[in-house]
This record gives C-alpha cells, structure tokens and sequence, in this order.
C-alpha cells in the first residue's frame, strides 16, 4: 500500500469534517505568495508550500529548486510517478500527527504552512495540449437520439473506438474565472440563413480530465499497461459548450467555435496514487475490443459529480447528480488509442472525459440532457426556468470519492456567465 494512502493517518493540521482535502489526498497546485510563484500541496484549508520546506532539507531528499520554484507543476509531475509518489509520502509523513519535526519548528511551520486565504491559487498546470473524449455511452447515446436518430443512437464505430477530438489549450481557465457568453453564427431550423451574435444556447458538459506526466517520442505507442505510468492524476473540468453553433457548425469535422471559447478547470491535481482505493470495474466491454484496446485490473473510478446552478436571485440549487465510474471507455484505453498512431503524448497535457452521464435523468451531465434540448426546462428555486445557462448564472461543479473511511475530492469548478 502507498503509505500516504493510509485511512489510519491524522495529521497535526486541523482538517474541516467533509473537507476534500484530508491528509490522504494531498493534491498538487500552484500558488502565488509575495509575487512568486510556487508549487504546494493542499490540506484542510491550507496549503504546504513546497519551494519553502524543500528548501529546510525536512523531505529529507532534495529536489532541484526549480521544481518547486515554478509557475507551474509541469516539472514536478515530469519527475516521473515514482518521485512524485515519494514526494507526497514524504510530506504526508511530516503532516502526520505521529511526527512533529514539522510541527515543532515553529519558524519554518509558518513560513510553508499558509492559510489558503492569504494566497493567490493559480492555474497549475501549463497545457500543452487538450484532447476531449466522448466517452460516456449513455450521454453519446442521448445525443445522438437528439440530433441524429433514436433508432441509431450510437454510431456504428462508437463502441470500437474512444471517440475523440483535439480541443483548444489556451482557453482553458480556473475555477473562479467568469466567462463571456460566446457570439458565433447560428441557424434555426425554421430561419433559412445563418445569422452572427450571442449564443442562446449556452450549456455545461459535467467531465474530468487526466494530466499526463511522462512523454513518448514521436512515431512511438503506449499500451494499455504502460499508460498508467503516463498519467499523474485528475481534475474536475467544465467544458463549455454553445449548442446552438454546435449544432451548425460541427458537420463534417466535429465541434469547433462551439467549445474553444473557454473550459473551465478545478485548481488541485488530485493523483492517481491518491484516488487507488476508489478504483471499480467498468461497464462490460462488448464487442470485445481490439487488441490493443484490451487491458487488465480495474480502470474505472467511483468519484461522485454533481452540478449546481446559483444565480443572483437564488442560492445554490443542484440540478445533476453523476458518477465518473460510468465510462464506458477508461482512461488507459483512451491514452493508448491517442498514441496507437504513433502522436506524441506530453508532460502537461490534458484528456477530458466527455460529458459523463448516467443512466437516469438527474444524471444527464448537461442541460442539452436534463432539458432534452430545452423540451423540458428545468424549474429553479424562484420559480424561473432554465433550458440552457442564462448571463449572470453560476455553474458549480463538485467531485469527490468516498468510502467507510476516507473521503478525498477535487474542491470545486465554479464560474459565473457574463453577458456576450
Ligand atoms: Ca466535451
């Protein structure tokens, strides 16, 4: 067992009761103090600031101070997931309540142990790419009912290939960034040309991504037992999306300026070594996949997603309730697909899930979904309707994973819509 993945740990810092953030996840992020950027784990509502206690020689192994001293976490991850593996051990030991070398020095306490509200969180990782999946059978199925045919839901390649595109980087923002309400050309159905202004569709996709810590060359593959050496760990991902330029826009190469105007992402990678006790089976393969798509062990994970709508006149109000152990594509199978051409993977890439839905109506992963493309609008807590996402809302997304004894979660993706 990861000893930093013990249910039996306390640590000395006082962890809020139902906080995602116990000593047994540890998550990586970026945070800014006194103008610097550096790397810092997460814990309660603190965070451990990694540059500072590097520095006093306690992790009792040195990193180069450029790891830590760094805006983003790309050369902590790309140490590779034996050294970050070591790291988040080694920092869990001193957080423990049964070591005090940390907790007795008071000096070097305060000066790596922040409150979490005296610093700037940052976006952590610097994306080289985004690749967005499509991985979930029931939201493809649902979609493919809406805009294609009910009797043909799936399209006859879905079950053999984890569907995908190449999604824009540099729109990708942090929890707690508001965005523009996108302008794009759109066509109604009963309207005979297109026109250009502001969405009237503007919806969420419920999803997670996984970062990538380790490279291939160029012409080379990964299988399905390697890729879990290539992937660091996750987070929650809103992937915003205008239907009514989707609809116009995404035939015959697939979406576009319907989703580049922005996904917005949770701000602490949560890694894969954290989330191993909440590993389950997936959905039953069939057909049996190629080859190269085959794997063994379990690849899926029940981590518990909900959404919440707020707005201006009403607190928060949960319209979706979903779990990410409904892939029916896991993440070792998309990354070997992704390189079974032979593309280059990188140190910092990010591959989200596509909007994961379950099977049941308050599961659907969107208002597309939950509204059946706004037949059937979704009635708010002042009585107002909602068929897509109006200006002024704010989306919340919340994603943890919970057994008898840890619970460990992603915090949350929270952003407000401004007007176009
Ligand atoms: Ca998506």
């Amino acid at each position: 067992m990861i000893r930093a993945n013990d249910p039996n740990l306390r640590s000395w810092i006082p962890i809020p009761e139902h906080s995602d953030f116990p000593i047994q996840n540890l998550p990586l992020g970026v945070i800014q103090v006194k103008g610097k950027h550096h790397v810092a784990m997460r814990i309660g509502d603190y965070v451990v600031d990694l540059a500072v206690l590097n520095k006093s020689g306690l992790l009792g192994v040195d990193f180069v101070d450029s790891v830590f001293q760094n805006e983003f976490i790309n050369d902590c991850i790309g140490l590779g997931k034996e050294m970050t593996r070591d790291l988040r051990n080694r920092v869990s030991r001193l957080l423990d309540d049964k070591h005090d070398e940390l907790r007795t020095n008071v000096d070097l306490r305060e000066s790596c142990i922040l409150p979490i509200s005296t610093v700037e969180v940052c976006m952590p990782i610097q994306i080289g790419n985004y690749t967005d999946f499509y991985s979930s059978k029931e939201h493809a199925t649902n979609v493919g009912t809406m805009f294609r045919d009910p009797a043909n839901a799936l399209l006859p390649n879905w079950k053999h290939i984890p569907i995908g595109y190449h999604g824009r980087a540099s729109s990708i923002v942090l929890s707690g960034t508001p965005i523009k309400r996108p302008n794009g050309q759109t066509k109604a159905p009963d309207q005979d040309a297109p026109v250009f202004g502001a969405s009237k569709q503007l919806d969420f996709e419920l999803e997670m991504a996984f970062v990538t810590c380790k490279s291939n060359p160029l012409g080379s593959t990964i299988s399905t037992k390697e890729a879990e050496e290539y992937i660091h760990g996750m987070v929650l991902f809103n992937d915003w999306s205008a239907r009514d330029m989707q609809s116009w826009e995404y035939v015959p190469l697939g979406p576009f300026l319907a989703k580049s105007f922005a996904s917005s992402m949770s701000a602490w990678v949560v890694s894969m070594d954290a989330l191993k006790p909440f590993r389950v089976p997936g959905p039953q393969q069939d057909p049996k996949p190629l080859p190269y798509l085959q794997f063994e062990g379990d690849h899926n994970y029940n981590i518990e997603l909900e959404v919440l709508i707020e707005s201006p006149r009403f607190n928060p109000a949960r319209i979706c309730h979903s779990n990410y152990k409904y892939m029916y594509w896991n993440m070792v199978q998309q990354l070997a697909h992704h390189a079974s051409n032979g593309c280059n993977i990188q140190v910092g890439d990010l591959y989200a899930s596509g909007t994961i839905s379950g099977p049941i109506k308050d599961s659907f992963g969107s208002m597309l979904e939950l509204t059946w493309r706004g037949t059937e609008p979704l009635k708010m807590p002042d009585s107002t309707e909602r068929k897509f996402i109006n200006d002024n809302d704010t989306v919340i997304m919340r994603a943890f994973s919970k057994n008898e004894q840890v619970r460990i979660g992603f915090g949350e993706v929270v952003t407000k819509v401004l007007p176009a």
